[in-house]
């Protein structure tokens, strides 16, 4: 006998039957009980089997999210609603035959994203609570002090998801503009903010849909994780596993700072501008047990070619050792950021740019120039073939954004340096 609690709230509808048939799966010991316990199940269930839609998806998932949920099982045609709601992790369903296969897989223990948008979101971690990884941090604060984008590079201890979650934390506030437009997108999203001020994390699943992702879909004022992204952070934990259409659409706000939502008789533009933050392992197996041979490895890895040239740093993230002190705080690194910050705004007052990321190549060369020689590792890369002319300019930018970080006026040999050490780290190896 399933029990449904509490007793005096009336429950219309089917929507439920999916949950008492998981229920008594469990107890039957044919599925995990303990995963089931953490996670919100939605759905009708079919005679033959099949997962039917509930209606009213969104406020379900929102109500969970406050609740502190973060994992939810809905019906297939119901995930892109509830993907909407971020800092949720969300598993389609269509037939409970397959999954009580993927139940029985483990797909329940991973690790919801990051973040999130609903206002039961705790607040930003603080740096200082990651061990050691200095390199990482380091790759983190020059990321945060000139708009650059992020690529980590993880190891099984390694706490690559807390890293960005303190990205936001060292941003600078959002001016009244940038928090206008951010608190628009997230009502149009359904997810008022609470009007912190602070630049938004935007951790979209890997299973999430393009509609999800970019936004639109059957209703083109609905925005997607892009969006919720814009003026902060759009980060990809397990990069690697997101659908290669996501990836590839990627480029469009990476480039243009928005994307274009079509309806059947007309288009929206929806700004996305974001920082974007990318994590993965170094290859596709559980790593504590890795068995892969390098080429597997690559093969993994060049999944996400299509977007790696785009992310002039980039850091391993290893797990801490014992004599790796703590870390910095959060309001120690976001002070040098800042100051780096009002340096570049400082030199580009007048343009229509405000960080160094944003600086076309062509004006690197003409408008600002770095002192006499300091450049030459960049060119040396260039005329060995390590870099093309496109991440060259990426490069300059890192430097420009090094040079702010010490208080010079402009970049120094050792920034060049700094950029190419930052563009191409070496592994960190654990004793
Ligand atoms: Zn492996």
């Amino acid at each position: 006998m399933v029990k449904l609690f509490p007793a005096h709230i009336p429950k219309p509808g089917a929507g439920r039957d999916l949950a008492v048939a998981l229920v008594i799966l469990a107890a039957g010991g044919v599925v995990p009980p303990e995963d089931l316990a953490s996670a919100v199940v939605l759905g009708e269930l079919g005679l033959d089997g099949a997962i039917r839609p509930v209606s009213d998806v969104m406020t379900l998932t929102l109500a969970a999210a406050r609740a502190g949920m973060r994992t939810l099982i809905v019906p297939a045609e119901n995930a892109e609603e509830a993907q909407r709601v971020s800092g949720v992790v969300v598993i389609p369903a269509s037939r409970l035959d397959e999954l009580v296969e993927r139940l029985n897989g483990g797909c329940l223990g991973k690790r919801p994203p990051a973040g999130g948008h609903s206002t039961a979101t705790p607040p930003p971690l603080d740096l200082a609570d990651v061990t050691g990884n200095h390199a990482a941090r380091h790759a983190l604060e020059v990321c945060a002090a000139g708009g650059h984008h992020l690529f980590l590079l993880k190891s099984p201890q390694g706490a690559a998801a807390m890293l960005v979650e303190g990205l936001p934390g060292i941003l600078p506030p959002l001016d009244a503009e940038a928090a206008r437009e951010v608190a628009e997108i997230r009502s149009l999203a359904g997810t008022p903010s609470g009007g912190s001020g602070r630049p938004p994390l935007s951790a979209p699943h890997h299973t999430i849909t393009p509609a999800a992702m970019f936004g639109g879909g059957s209703d083109t004022t609905r925005p997607g994780a892009v969006s919720l992204a814009h003026q902060g952070v759009l980060f990809l934990d397990d990069a690697p596993e997101f659908p290669g259409r996501i990836l590839h659409g990627l480029r469009l706000p990476l480039g243009k700072g928005m994307v274009m939502l079509a309806g059947s008789d007309h288009v929206v533009r929806m700004p996305a501008r974001f920082m974007l933050a990318m994590a993965a392992h170094p290859c596709p197996c559980r790593p504590e047990q890795c068995m892969c041979s390098e080429r597997v490895k690559r093969a993994y890895l060049s999944r996400l070619a299509v977007l790696l040239d785009l992310v002039e740093v980039r850091a391993h993230v290893h797990g801490a050792t014992p004599q790796e002190g703590p870390g910095e705080s959060t309001a120690t690194v976001a002070a040098r950021v800042q100051a780096a910050r009002e340096r570049a705004a400082a030199r580009l007052a007048g343009t229509p740019w405000r960080t160094n990321a944003e600086v076309p190549a062509f004006e690197l060369h003409v408008r600002f120039k770095a002192e006499r020689g300091a450049l030459a590792p960049l060119w040396a890369a260039l005329d060995s073939g390590l870099l093309i002319p496109t991440v060259f300019a990426r490069l300059l930018r890192v430097a420009w954004t090094l040079a702010d970080l010490r208080g010079a006026d402009r970049p120094a040999r050792q920034d060049a340096e700094g950029a190419l050490a930052l563009w191409a780290p070496t592994p960190h190896r654990t004793p």
